[in-house]
Order: C-alpha cells, then structure tokens, then sequence
C-alpha cells in the first residue's frame, strides 16, 4: 500500500496552503465551540486538540498534495479513540459490555449504521424494525435513536457516497492503523473472487434477517462486536456468539492486514461496504484513470487498500463500484494518471480541483461527524489524568 507520494512536485507554499485551510479552520471553531462551553475540562482540552488535529492534517494535504497519507492519520484516530469512548460509556451506564436481554426488550441497544440494510426487507414486508434499539432520541445508550443515525447516513452518503468508509466509519480505522504496521506485505496474492465475499454476507444477512426476524449479522458476525458491545453470554448460544466475534475480529481487523497491507474486513466481508457501494453513483465525487497518460504500471492496483482496481478497469480508465475515495491510488501514480473527478466533466481537466471540492466536503463532515468521536475518545483518557 503506497503511503507516499511518487510524483515529483513542488509543495504547494506555506501561504497558499494556508489560505485553502482557512474555511477548514473556521467549521473546526464553529463545530467545536458550543460543545466546548459547556464541557468539563479534559472535553475542552481534548476538543481543542482534536480541532487543531483536523486543520493540520488538512494544511498538510494541501501543502503536499497528498491525500491518503494524512487521511489515515484521522481515520486510524477515530478507530482507536471510539472504543475508548463507547467502551467508557458503556460501562458507566450499563456496568458491562454485554448487553443484558432486559435492555434488548426495553429498546436501549445502541444503534450503528451496519445494521441499516438488514432492516429494510423486514419493515417493507411487515412494517416492524428488527432492531432493539428506539427510533427517536430516548436518552438511554442508544443516545439520538436510530432515525438521527440514518439521517447522518444519508447526508454523508449523498455527499461522498461509498467515502464513508473512508471518512465516516468509526470502526475501519483499526484495520488501516494494523495494514500501515508492516513495511512490505507477507501475503501478495489474493485471489479476486473475494471481492465478491461483501455481496455474500449481504445477500445471507439480509434474507437471514428476514427470516429470523433480527439483526442477524449483529447477532452473529460483527467482529466489530469484540470492540463495542456483544450479546450477553448468559448460555452455550451467547457463548458462541461472542467466540464468533472474536475470531471474525483476531481474523479479519488483526491478523489479515498486517499479512496484506488490505483493510480486509471491508474488502471481503463487511456487508454494509457492498450496500455502500450501491449508492457510489449518488455522489458527483469519483476517482478515474486519465488513459492517455496511464503506462499502464499498475501501481495503483497495487496500492488499493480494497482492491478497487483491476487491469480491465485501468483499460477501461474506471475505478470498481467499490472504490471508496481514499486517494492511495492518486498519490502512488507516477504519471498523474489516476486522478479526482467531478461526474459529468472531462477527465483530468482540473483535477485538483476536483480534490479540493471533494476534500472540503469530506473534511467538513469527518469533522463533524469523526471529530466528535475522536475527542470523545481523548477526553474519556484525559479524564484519567487531568
Ligand atoms: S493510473 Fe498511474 S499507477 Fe495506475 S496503472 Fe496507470 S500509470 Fe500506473
Ligand atoms: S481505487 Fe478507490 S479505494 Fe482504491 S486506492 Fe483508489 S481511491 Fe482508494
């Protein structure tokens, strides 16, 4: 996976840079200040590191020219600070991680995106939402409902379609931080078909949820569980049930990125990444190939953290429907041949300004929406300390 940028080019000057960060800056105040009037003392600290944070790496981005290495350094910090604050809370309010079935019934469980499209057939067909969570703000753990959740779903996924998962998802940041550890990949071959594992576990999550009447893939497969919150083990089912999550998670979030140097949970099995990429085509963002200067080297493929790309697409100067707008590609290209784009424009005519259009309205709700849970994480270990 390419962290650094293989064009040689100047760095953008300090002055410029700075100028195209200013709007940056300015949504960071606005969207820390009236949280931080009211926050206890390491919420302030925590909240002002994380908005200096976020308008560094935006400075770097533009002074660079590079996209994905300083997006990773968010997006690592928002998968390894939102457990420390999910986790926190949990067990202050709850006392454990395991969810008790009391709480199930009552509609108190925590909702994430990942469960959204194992709801859908279920509520068409019978009007009901097979989720133990409520649907509007209850004050519990389940905090601003499942409708709030959805609603921040569909605005990010308008805006930048399957680049939620590489800006709005809170959990994917675990596996990029273990796929940056290795220097080199142990593992290189991978065999294609397992593109198709996502479009699998969907299809079985959906129909199973359908059939069983709950969040089916909550209940079995989430690896994410291991981190979060887990079906309390209260017998052999619940027992399975949590071995399960642990080994999805030791598999997939663990030991397979640093083998591959590959985000493999979201590349081959994470259900709610093939569902994303359905609504790909909603977002005017897009990353192409420019096929007069494409050699083709095939360093971009080799980038890919999702494998988004093959040798037909580079033929065909397309990205795959799964690509999800890190910008690896665009940084390791030699020839300035991968690049942003704007649907309904020429190819590679502006394309960074395509970029710059793409990355403030990225940015603007990474820090919105991942900069609330980074400084939830900070504050929760600040709170040990200060
Ligand atoms: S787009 Fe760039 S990195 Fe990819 S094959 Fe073409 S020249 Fe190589
Ligand atoms: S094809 Fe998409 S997902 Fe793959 S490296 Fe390029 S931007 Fe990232």
């Amino acid at each position: 996976m390419a962290t650094k940028v293989l064009v040689a080019r100047e760095p953008r000057s300090v002055g410029r840079s700075f100028l195209l960060t200013l709007p940056i800056a300015l949504w960071s105040a606005l969207m820390f200040a009236p949280i931080f009037r009211e926050a206890s003392r390491p919420a302030r600290i925590a909240e002002v590191m994380t908005g200096i944070f976020m308008v560094v790496l935006f400075f770097m981005m533009m002074r660079t020219w590079s996209t994905y290495r300083w997006r990773r350094w968010f997006f690592v910090a928002m998968g390894l600070l939102f457990p420390v604050g999910f986790i926190h809370q949990v067990m202050v309010m709850r006392g454990t991680m395991g969810i008790p079935i009391e709480e199930m019934i009552a509609g108190r469980t925590p909702f994430c995106f990942i469960p959204i499209p194992l709801l859908i057939l279920p509520a068409a067909f019978t009007k009901t939402v097979v989720f133990p969570g409520s649907i509007l703000p209850n004050g519990g753990m389940s905090g601003g409902g499942m409708a709030a959740m959805v609603g921040i779903w569909l605005a990010i996924t308008i805006v930048v379609g399957k680049g939620w998962c590489s800006y709005a998802c809170f959990f994917g940041g675990i596996e990029e931080g273990m796929a940056a550890v290795p220097a080199k990949a142990a593992l290189r071959k991978i065999d294609s078909r397992w593109r198709y594992g996502p479009w699998a576990v969907l299809l079985a999550m959906v129909l199973l949820s359908l059939a069983l009447f709950e969040p089916a893939y909550c209940m079995w497969l989430c690896p994410f569980k291991a981190v979060s919150e887990y079906v309390a083990a209260r017998n052999a089912i619940g027992m399975i049930q949590n071995g399960i999550f642990i080994v999805l998670f030791t598999a997939l979030v663990i030991a397979l990125p640093l083998l591959t140097k590959k985000r493999t949970q979201c590349a081959f099995f994470c259900p709610f990444g093939a569902f994303q990429s359905i609504f790909n085509k909603m977002s005017v963002f897009q990353v192409k190939i420019d096929k007069t200067r494409c050699t083709p080297c095939v360093l971009c493929q080799k980038s890919c953290p999702t494998m988004a790309l093959n040798d037909e697409s580079i033929a065909k100067g397309e990205t795959l429907m799964s690509c999800m707008k890190c910008g690896a590609c665009v940084d390791a290209c030699p020839k300035d041949a991968a690049v942003w784009h704007i649907r309904g424009t020429e190819v590679a005519v502006k394309p960074e300004r395509a970029r710059l259009m793409f990355l403030y309205a990225a940015w603007a709700m990474a820090i919105m929406f991942g900069g609330r849970i980074i400084a939830g994480g900070l504050a929760t270990i600040l709170h040990l300390f200060v």
